[in-house]
């Protein structure tokens, strides 16, 4: 047992800038801090309910924004180190604990007398004289008690209950399901000259798995790193045929995996869940709450992006067909000879590795020079501080300020992968940023990332694309030390789904940026600058088929709204109403044996319904606002300002599409990322 006195993760932190003392915490501390910290959050909330003054502004949406913050300051330590330097001891805490927060915050979003008074209070909005930032936080506490079904009658709010219950579970069977048929498939191949064209590696990795199940030969399966390379590159068309079709048919073949039930039955609870809420279909319940505001805003933009794209995409699929004949293909092109032709000619018009670029981009130089457009964009600077503790060797803390010396935040980095971290690269926050009683508690923001290490004889040498991530993950870090709001839940990046991505794509730009590459992209060994070829190779390349990948993102998007836009109880059959919702984007013949809607996780597995759009509306945005940039200077201070002081600094405080018109002067098109991507129509002399 922990005294209370003695557990480090409750009282005052005596740190710099009271940062977590992670070099005093232990596993053991976290559970009793969680029990504590939630009965102290409990008792907070159950202060607002029994306050016996009549209710307002004050004593119940602010009390209600800062009640839990101790909670919130041993979640996000916990949950950070659970992603970045994790154990089975704090795995299993975590088992412990997340019914408990569960609990925690379904106290409050059910609790009648808590909506009653959160309810008077939005009733007199605009009696109250409320500012942008007030009036959206008391916007969101309502409505996010409303969506929630808190303003139904009884009989309704079971319905409500019973919906979302029975799609859970329907969610989750679904993705089980695509799982296993996944699993379920394996290609066994004992013939090598079947398997011409496979580079040494995939082979290796194909013998490995084979090996592993105690068979000769190889083993391919259908999941993305056996599937993809195997279409890339084997030569043998019946093989590709096959491996597509099992890849093509998950959850759709009349089997116990069978998805096509699931997705009717989720559509249908979702519409009525919408209805009992008064919407007329369940992506205007989502899309309300979206910066893209209702079908139409999403229709517009698929529409706007497909007039630009299908004619290109035919073109590229043109381009592709007639390499094949050239190298003596002469039937039907059809979807499993996609990748094989285009990844040959891709090779042919780029000649382009990993191995090309690495040298010019050394970890420090990159740190360097990311932190240095930082500076000249924002006037911020960063300053490591080896008094600030951290919870690896590895991780470096900085403090962070601001042009005129003010302290903005402090900032971590974790760079390399390690046992205890997981895959993959992300931003997040030890504790965000908010104002109370007239002190502006400022943020601790983290970014890790899974880079390549240094060797014995090479220092970190880079990939380009781990470059596009650090550049990413650091303009969400942005986002994060930059905050300027009075609300924790507003401050940052707690935005709107499809806005959060403006601050990390709009840094992706300057990647590709000569006169930036310059400025810290040289040769490590020679001192060199990255020539210029190279980086056209890399924008040309990236542009490689823009028109034909561009449909298929829009294809998707259309399926998405297809189902989510419902307005009857759908009676069909899956797999025709898919035809008929993406037909105009389709560039192949159809094919009877494969649905994508039952094994479409995103939709009916993850968070993505209605919202699929979301990739695109992201590309346009970061595209349309870094075109500022791209006209009036790619360092220009005052564009800089003007970004940094409408959306940066503004969080969720108010609508994005009022924040990101203060910036621009108009609302987003498309015409810029037609522009980037190569898209723009040329139209004949
Ligand atoms: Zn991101």
């Amino acid at each position: 047992m922990v005294k209370a006195q003695n557990n480090p993760l409750l009282g005052e932190f005596k740190t710099p800038h009271q940062t977590a003392p992670f070099d005093k915490i232990e596993n053991e501390h976290f559970l009793p801090a969680f029990k504590k910290t939630i009965a102290k959050g409990e008792a907070e909330i159950k202060f607002v309910i029994e306050n016996p003054e009549e209710p307002t502004y004050e004593n119940t949406i602010v009390a209600m924004e800062s009640a839990g913050r101790l909670l919130n300051r041993t979640a996000g330590i916990f949950f950070n180190l659970l992603s970045s330097e994790t154990n089975d001891e704090l795995q299993k805490i975590a088992q412990e604990v997340s019914p408990m927060l569960t609990k925690f915050q379904n106290d409050i979003t059910l609790n009648p007398v808590l909506f009653r008074k959160i309810k008077e209070v939005y009733a007199q909005k605009d009696k109250l004289n409320l500012n942008a930032e007030q009036q959206t936080l008391l916007e969101n506490t309502y409505v996010g008690f409303v969506r929630q079904g808190a303003n139904l009658s009884e009989k309704d709010k079971e319905k409500f209950r019973e919906i979302s219950t029975e799609l859970s579970k329907l969610t989750l069977t679904f993705g089980e399901n695509v799982l296993k048929e996944t699993n379920a498939y394996e290609l066994h191949i004992t013939d090598k000259s079947k398997l011409s064209g496979l580079p040494d590696g995939v082979l290796e990795a194909a013998a490995g798995k084979a090996k592993s199940k105690e068979k000769d030969g190889w083993v391919f399966d259908i999941s993305m790193p056996s599937y993809l390379p195997f279409m890339k590159y084997a030569d043998n068309r019946d093989l590709r045929k096959e491996l597509y079709l099992a890849y093509g048919s998950k959850s759709f073949k009349n089997n116990d995996l069978d998805n096509q039930k699931n997705v009717k039955r989720i559509v249908q609870l979702r519409l009525e869940q919408a209805e009992l809420l008064g919407y007329k279909n369940y992506a205007d319940y989502v899309l309300e709450r979206r910066m893209a505001m209702n079908p139409a805003g999403v229709y517009k933009l698929l529409d706007d992006l497909y007039k630009a794209s299908y004619n290109v995409a035919l073109k590229e699929k043109k381009e592709i067909l007639d390499f094949a004949r050239e190298n003596g293909f002469n039937d039907e092109l059809m979807p499993w000879d996609w990748s094989y032709y285009s990844e040959k000619l891709k090779v042919e018009k780029f000649d382009l590795s990993d191995e090309m670029m690495k040298p010019y981009f050394e970890l420090s130089n990159v740190v360097d020079g990311v932190f240095g457009l930082a500076t000249e964009l924002f006037g911020i600077t960063f300053k490591p501080n080896k008094n600030i503790p951290i919870y690896n060797d590895e991780v470096t803390a900085y403090e962070v300020f601001d042009a005129d010396g003010t302290f903005l935040s402090v900032f971590y980095t974790d760079f390399h992968p390690r046992k205890g971290k997981r895959g993959g690269a992300w931003m997040n926050d030890f504790k965000s940023q908010w104002k109370e009683n007239g002190v502006d508690s400022r943020p601790h923001v983290t970014i890790v990332m899974n880079f390549t290490r240094p060797t014995e004889t090479k220092p970190a040498l880079l990939t380009f694309s781990e470059v596009e991530t650090f550049m990413h993950e650091f303009g969400h870090a942005l986002h994060g030390m930059l905050a300027n709001s009075t609300y924790s839940s507003l401050s940052g990046t707690n935005v709107y789904r499809d806005f959060v991505e403006l601050p990390s794509q709009i840094m992706e730009n300057w990647a590709v940026e000569k006169d930036f590459l310059d400025r810290f992209a040289v040769h490590y060994k020679t001192g060199e600058k990255i020539p210029a070829e190279l980086v056209k190779k890399i924008v040309d390349s990236q542009n490689y088929l823009a028109g034909y990948l561009s449909v298929r993102q829009l294809s998707f998007g259309y399926l998405d709204m297809a189902w989510h836009t419902l307005e009857e109880p759908f009676k069909g059959e899956v797999k025709e109403f898919e035809e008929k919702a993406w037909k105009k984007t389709q560039l192949f013949p159809v094919i009877n044996e494969v649905c994508m809607s039952t094994q479409f996780g995103h939709l009916f597995a993850g968070g993505y319904a209605a919202g699929y759009y979301g990739y695109k509306w992201a590309e346009v945005l970061d595209a349309d606002a870094f075109s500022v940039f791209k006209e009036k200077g790619l360092f220009n201070k005052e564009v800089a300002t003007s970004f940094r002081e409408n959306i940066l600094e503004k969080g969720g405080t108010e609508h994005p599409m009022v924040l990101y018109k203060r910036f621009r002067g108009q609302e987003p098109t498309v015409d810029a990322l037609l522009e980037r991507s190569g898209l723009k129509q040329v139209h004949p002399q």
